[in-house]
Order: structure tokens, then sequence, then C-alpha cells
């Protein structure tokens, strides 16, 4: 199974896709963990990608398609992965199908998580707020000004990924703001779909 989840800022996507991994045993690889990691280890990388994703801005599409590609080339995706936060533009989305073609392989479905805008400012402002009561580590990200530009360019630049794979026929939805487990088990449907 090769997945794609498709959502706005805060609308549970890595949540779900960890559940996905476990469930159908095929790697997930969320490209905003793996910057935030690439970030703390001080790597190349990180240190091209801190200060853009601290702005809320994106990380410039070479980057991220290179090293998407080189995750989904290892052995242990070679049956599948589910990729969270990836592709994020038109051009990323593109650049996966091109290099899936060069393996004569496709995504099998993309699952997009439907929320309403309006509740996501407030459930990641809540988010960070705990996290920081509880004396755990926030995102660099997660604040009001950042936050402004991450969605603005999810409309901009990652809502039209939608249009993009429904006239590929392979996308999903599914209504993300129901609780964790039911939402889980409506995604699971919509891939046995
Ligand atoms: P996320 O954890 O998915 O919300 O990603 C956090 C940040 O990492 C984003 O706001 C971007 O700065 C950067 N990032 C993650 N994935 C991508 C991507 N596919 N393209 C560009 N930037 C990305």
């Amino acid at each position: 199974m090769r997945i794609v989840l498709l959502g706005p800022p805060g609308a549970g996507k890595g949540t779900q896709a960890v559940r996905l991994a476990q469930r159908l045993a095929i790697p997930q690889l969320s490209t905003g963990d793996l910057l935030r990691a690439a970030a703390a280890a001080g790597t190349e990388i990180g240190r091209k990608a801190k200060e853009i994703m601290q702005r809320g801005d994106l990380v410039p599409d070479e980057l991220m398609v290179a090293t998407v590609v080189e995750r989904i080339s290892r052995p242990d995706a070679s049956n599948g992965f589910i990729l969270d936060g990836f592709p994020r533009t038109i051009a990323q989305a593109v650049a996966l199908d091109d290099f899936l073609a060069t393996e004569a392989l496709e995504l099998d479905c993309v699952l997009e998580l439907k929320v309403d805008e309006e509740v996501l400012a407030d459930r990641i402002l809540n988010r960070a707020r705990e996290a920081k009561a509880n004396g755990h580590a926030i995102r660099g990200d997660d604040n009001q000004e950042a936050l402004k530009v991450r969605m603005d360019l999810y409309r901009r630049q990652t809502e039209p990924l939608t249009e993009y794979y429904r006239s590929k026929g392979v996308l999903k939805s599914v209504d993300g703001l129901r609780p964790i487990n039911i939402v889980a088990a409506s995604l699971l449907e919509a891939i046995d779909a």
C-alpha cells in the first residue's frame, strides 16, 4: 500500500499516520518529524530547514523530494509506505508520481482529513499551551505568527493537491473532526473501499 495523508496543520495527520502504519505494517514517513530531527542533530539539511520551519514557510521542493525519494527507496518501504506532510506542493506531487513511475509503481490512495479550519488554530495553540504547562518541548512553529503562514501556505500550495488527486481517482476524504478512534476506523474503511 502506497498512501499519502493530506490535511491542514492540526488535522491529526501525525496521530493517524502512526496508527495506520502499525496497522498496515508499513513505514510511516513524516517529513516534518524528519526535518525537526535533522535540525536537532544539526545536520546540513537541518541547518537549512531550521529557520524556514520556524517561520512556518516551506522547505524547497528539491530538498524535500530528494529526502523522500531516498527514504522510500529503502528496502523496508518496498511493500509500501505512508507519507505524512509530503507532498505539500503540486511540484512535489508530480515529482513523487514521476519517481514512482520509474519504478512502475503508483500511489494506491490519498487520504484527506477534512476539518473545519476555524477549529484548527485553537487546537494547535491549545496543544502548545498544554505541552508547555506539562514541561514538554513545544514546536518552534506552534505560535500564532508561524501558524498564520502555515495555514496560508496550506490553502495556496497544498489544498490544490486534493483536486490533483481527485482527478486521478485516488482521493478519499474522511471527516477528521471526530474522535481519534472513529477517524482511524474511517480511514481503514476508506482504504478497503
Ligand atoms: P509538519 O510537521 O508536517 O507540520 O511540518 C513542519 C514544517 O516542516 C513545515 O511547516 C515546513 O516548514 C516543513 N516541511 C515539512 N514537510 C514539508 C514539505 N513536504 N515541503 C516543504 N516543507 C515541509
